[in-house]
């Protein structure tokens, strides 16, 4: 790239976030300039597909002007004022009261973040400033899984369970625990039914709380359905199952929603899809369609009371930033709510993810295709060397990589984890896109596995 283009600009200045820094240096950033619906554009005028919704995030697509003129209104009206000792403002307001009506019952409260890591690290300090203030400070082990996605910060970085996101960093932190990746597919026994294996789950969750000791294990975290872990789609009864376990223990019950909220997986929350009731449920990305930078922790007035008691005895709950429930990010969120329930975009999320999976399961008898997997409008292909023993390929994500750069090269932007190239499109998208982002991902496959093959 020329130095003064913007790839070689780019090249001399950034270092990109989860980007492999020297590998980035020889190829260059795409340079997306422009979007349109589920289009986005490169600096060449190149039209792409985006069929992970940036990630897995901008749930009304790339040109909503009705979020930009929620965010000049509000940016008109007031575009700062904190929520710091007791400072209010409108919009901030309106979407707690709006949050805890729309999201499942035993959600009474809202605290605001930026970003879902710093959800996910509020989440943890809640829990712990909540415990000391009820009076059980050793309850502070928080319990996640192999392959959860969290976050990245320090804390809540230590609840992802990918080794990647841990390696080099010094993660994860002593107060993390992780569990098995709900994957019947791929770890299940011979003989043994989904049940049986989200029986043998649930076991282990009970296992590692008696050997830790339940007076130490503050909370279970999980995404209803893993997302950046490659879409896996927790197996028939596992949750009701887990629920069980942390009820018993009487450990809190964490969903991470920042994926799934929304109606990405066909219901508003994931929790109704999979029968969940949290105690602390977490939010992002989709609820402003990531226009602004925005998440939401919605949980109990059980833990509420908690914190306020605390409040009195331990001192202020001294937790929070400069732009917690910005007015501006606040605003979008209201909108773009709004335009999902106005437009029925969760139905719509139902019906197109049903067209979309249909259309990826053509791949099942692919030689090198495992498993093609997903629930409403979020799936995932995984691929394998050898059907038989379910091996992958050799560096691991070989093919996954090629079925994405190939994908790109017609114009369709996807996301690898691991083996699995995953879907995760704009809740707007319609039928006609579906096809052709299932065309173009045809073309991808021929391409790539020829290549393979040679
Ligand atoms: N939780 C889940 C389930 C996520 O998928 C993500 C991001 O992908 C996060 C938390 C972290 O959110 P952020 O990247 O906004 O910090």
């Amino acid at each position: 790239h020329l130095p003064n283009s913007l790839q070689g600009r780019d090249i001399t200045y950034l270092l990109h976030p989860v980007t492999n820094a020297r590998a980035h240096e020889r190829t260059g950033p795409l340079v997306i300039t422009r979007g349109e619906g589920v289009h986005v554009f490169d600096d060449s005028g190149k039209d792409y597909i985006e069929g992970l919704a940036g990630l897995w995030s901008v749930a009304l697509g790339f040109s909503e002007k009705r979020l930009v003129e929620a965010a000049i209104r509000q940016l008109h009206q007031l575009p700062y004022m904190h929520l710091f000792a007791s400072k209010g403002h409108e919009p901030s307001i309106l979407l707690a009261e709006k949050l805890v009506q729309m999201t499942p019952k035993g959600l009474d409260r809202v605290h605001f973040t930026n970003s879902g890591s710093e959800a996910n690290d509020t989440v943890i300090k809640m829990v712990w400033f909540y415990n000391n203030a009820i009076g059980r400070p050793e309850k502070k082990k928080f319990i996640g899984r192999i392959k959860g996605y969290h976050g990245i910060t320090i804390a809540a970085g230590s609840l992802t369970g990918i080794p990647a996101n841990h390696k080099g960093f010094d993660l994860p932190l002593d107060f993390a625990r992780h569990v098995s990746t709900p994957h019947y597919w791929r770890f299940g026994h011979e003989g043994e039914t989904e049940d049986q294996y989200s029986d043998r789950l649930a076991a282990e969750l009970e296992e590692m709380i008696l050997t830790e000791g339940p007076d130490t294990v503050a909370a279970f975290i999980g995404e209803p359905l893993m997302g950046a872990g490659g879409v896996i789609v927790p197996p028939r009864g596992y949750w009701p199952k887990i629920q069980a376990v942390c009820r018993k223990y009487d450990v809190l019950i964490v969903a991470d929603e920042v994926i799934n909220g929304f109606g990405r997986t066909g219901k508003m929350f994931a929790c109704e899809t999979y029968g969940i009731e949290p105690d602390i449920l977490v939010l992002s990305k989709q609820i402003t369609s990531s226009y602004q930078p925005l998440a939401a922790v919605v949980f109990s007035d059980a833990i509420y009371q908690g914190i306020a008691d605390g409040s009195e005895t331990l001192g202020t709950f001294g937790h929070g930033y400069t732009t917690s429930g910005h007015p501006v990010a606040t605003a979008v969120g209201l909108e773009c709510i709004s335009i999902i329930e106005e437009r029925d975009l969760v139905s719509n999320a139902a019906r197109m993810g049903r067209i979309l999976r249909e259309g990826l399961a053509r791949y099942k008898d692919h030689p090198m295709v495992g498993e093609v997997r997903g629930e409403g409008l979020i799936a995932a292909v995984e691929f394998v060397s050898d059907k038989a023993t379910k091996a992958g390929f050799q560096p691991v994500g070989l093919a996954a990589q090629a079925v994405m750069a190939a994908c790109q090269h017609h114009g369709l932007i996807l996301r690898v984890s691991g083996e699995a190239v995953c879907f995760c499109p704009p809740l707007i998208i319609t039928e006609d896109e579906i096809r052709e982002l299932l065309h173009r991902f045809d073309l991808a496959m021929t391409d790539a596995f020829a290549q393979i093959a040679a």
